[in-house]
């Protein structure tokens, strides 16, 4: 017998996409925003002091739960800090799954999810999008007790109403986590859902809408019982103090993110225009990603000639994927390269 238990000797690990070395490619393939974090990060890391790095960092953040709090129009008793929405991830299925408790979702959709689930031994419930990635009837009577919606989903960029998540928040027996990593490049969002309903908890991420993927931030909301519940799986120090500083200067400067934001949603405008003038077919997207089928169907070989010219995107040799490739809104001048690329491969 070997050292580790069955499900870990078995699993076939997540799989992170590629990180290239160099700094000087065009990178449009794990979905960074292309900005800067707001200067107000930058100076609240460089102001981080000698004794707030010896010091064990406050074990719930409350100035970011605060801040957060204020902008959701909820009290800091709803929110959870996690090291990155990962972290609120892997906590959701400790708390909520074992062997006899089962997680659903609808595939395809974020791949830690079946990762997360054989590290659990809980059982996955898969269940197929249509082709327009409509929320499918069939999520509801799973009997699961955490059902996981990602909205915006990814790999596809769909958008899912808040009002028909709330009619599956209402008819679940189990938890409802709605996956928004992305939500900020959508047009609405479901953060009103937890005070309505004791069983939706919100993920959000730092990672993308606010320049922040290298410092590991995200946040639970959820109803203050879900919550303590989730404290009680989660680290006791999850998030460290630089990353702590960081997110609050953030989240606190609005101005900032909002401008942001508002340039990745114009030029993802501009991005699907050129990429359907050169024939690609592209699903409409409430994220900083698109998903585009190649013409041909031959998303591999377009991936490995980006990629020969420095400009990586994100291609998924999976089942109704394999004729697609993703690829990250950029800066303008980076959709430029790409497309420019891309006229000399399909021609
Ligand atoms: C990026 C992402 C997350 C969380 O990412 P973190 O960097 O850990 O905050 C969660 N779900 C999806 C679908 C994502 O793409």
């Amino acid at each position: 017998m070997g050292y580790f238990r069955e499900n870990i000797e078995k699993l076939a690990g997540y799989e992170p996409g590629f990180q290239p070395k160099a700094a000087d490619v065009v990178k449009l393939n794990t979905n960074e925003n292309p900005y800067p974090p707001s200067p107000e990060v930058v100076k609240a890391v460089a102001a981080m002091s000698a004794e707030g790095l010896r010091r064990y960092p406050d074990p719930t953040a409350d100035a970011f739960r605060e801040a957060a709090g204020q902008l959701h129009g909820l009290g800091p008793e709803f929110i959870m800090c996690c090291n990155g929405g990962d972290d609120l991830l892997t906590i959701a299925f400790r708390a909520f799954c074992d062997e006899n408790r089962a997680v659903a979702y609808p595939v395809p959709t974020y791949s830690l999810y079946a990762v997360l689930a054989k590290l659990q031994n809980c059982r996955a419930i898969e269940i197929a999008f249509d082709a327009e990635y409509n929320l499918p009837p069939k999520l509801v009577g799973t009997a699961a007790t955490l059902t996981i919606v990602c909205n915006p989903n990814a790999p596809s960029g769909t958008f899912i109403s808040a009002g028909e998540l709330a009619c599956l928040a209402d008819e679940l027996s189990g938890v409802l986590l709605i996956d928004e990593a992305y939500v900020d490049f959508a047009d609405d969002n479901c953060a009103g859902l937890v005070k309505e309903f004791d069983n939706v908890i919100v993920l959000r991420s730092m990672s993308k809408g606010y320049s922040l993927a290298g410092i590991r931030f995200g946040y639970a909301m959820a109803n203050p019982a879900l919550i303590d519940g989730l404290m009680k799986v989660k680290d006791s120090y999850n998030v460290d103090a630089v990353a702590i500083a960081a997110a609050t200067a953030a989240i606190s400067d609005q101005a900032y993110f909002r401008d942001n934001v508002e340039r990745v949603k114009k030029d993802r405008k501009t991005l699907i225009a050129n990429l359907e003038s050169l024939k690609f077919k592209v699903m409409d997207s409430s994220s900083n990603f698109l998903l585009a089928r190649c013409v041909n169907g031959n998303a591999g070989e377009v991936y490995n000639s980006l990629a020969e010219r420095n400009i990586y995107v994100r291609y998924f040799n999976l089942p109704g994927l394999n004729d697609k490739v993703r690829i990250t809104v950029g800066t303008s001048e980076q959709n430029e390269k790409l497309i420019s690329a891309l006229k000399e491969i399909v021609s």
